[in-house]
């Protein structure tokens, strides 16, 4: 485990009377969570953690998320309709990256949809399940994946930026992977309606160690604005409890110079035409 100091988003000294909230740990029975908001930025955040060993090591060792064959097949199709409703978002049908590709049921509802997916799997286990039932190429890393010329068209972080250390970080690397005018598609449990959790008996899902971030919709906001990326879409359903972001690319400084001078250039020609 680890006690953060400074807030892992601004850097603002914890302070002792910071407002903290405690809740009970959905994965390890008799844990609890202090979930602290940071004063000056006002984000959510796990205080202790676990360490990225750790999280590597209960991820490999889970058997939370290993399903039937059954419940594959009914996540599959449950996935290509998620999937069809992400692509109008997309500039084309062509590179999708799933991060948290988890036994790659999302990379097989892209294929059949007529997506080249790859995925990022930090659990050495589910990623070698994921390449041998798929065959695709999964990374244990966003540094991992090779550089091209043309980016991701969609990227998918499913249930993904909670689980960070640095959610920032994490969209900065993210968005550099992103094709012109490539997007990335997000979804977490929504933090605005922790009490939507525990009415129905699901708060384990929201709070547990390996979340270390409790983001709502101002939270993730925040985030993104951190980031080089910009909200497109925004969900927060208190249907299903669940948050769901489309992001971009920020315009570019250069693009917009480009622009601006191409204005210019025009205005000049016409003035001397
Ligand atoms: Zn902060």
């Amino acid at each position: 485990m680890e006690t953060l100091r400074d807030c892992p988003i601004c850097g603002t000294t914890i302070s002792d009377n910071a407002q903290t909230t405690c809740y009970p740990d959905g994965l390890f029975p008799g844990g609890i969570l202090r979930v602290v908001r940071c004063s000056f930025c006002r984000i959510s955040f796990l205080n202790p953690r676990l360490t990225l060993d750790e999280n590597e090591l209960f991820e490999d060792e889970n058997d939370f998320y290993r399903i039937s064959p059954e419940e594959r097949d009914r996540q599959l199709v449950a996935l290509m309709t998620m999937l069809d409703s992400l692509t109008v978002y997309a500039p084309r049908r062509e590179k999708l990256l799933d991060i948290g590709c988890n036994r790659g049921v999302l990379l097989a509802a892209a294929q059949h949809l007529g997506w080249d997916p790859t995925g990022v799997e930090l659990s050495s286990v589910a990623a070698a399940e994921a390449r041998s039932t798929v065959g695709v190429p999964v990374y244990a890393s966003l540094a991992e994946i090779p550089r091209t010329d043309r980016g991701f068209d969609l990227v998918i972080a499913w249930h993904v930026l909670e689980h960070t250390l640095d959610p920032v970080t994490f969209l900065r690397d993210a968005g550099s992977l992103l094709s012109d005018g490539g997007v990335l598609a997000l979804q977490v449990p929504s933090f605005d309606f922790v009490e939507g959790f525990r009415e129905r008996g699901q708060l384990g899902s929201i709070a547990c160690s390996v979340h270390n971030f409790y983001l709502g919709e101002d939270g993730l906001t925040a985030v993104v604005n951190r980031s080089e990326l910009k909200v497109k879409k925004l969900w927060n359903s208190a249907d299903d409890l669940m948050l769901t972001a489309i992001l971009a690319t920020r315009e570019s400084s250069t693009n917009v110079w480009r622009r601006a001078t191409d204005a210019l250039s025009h205005a000049r020609h016409r003035r001397f035409a």
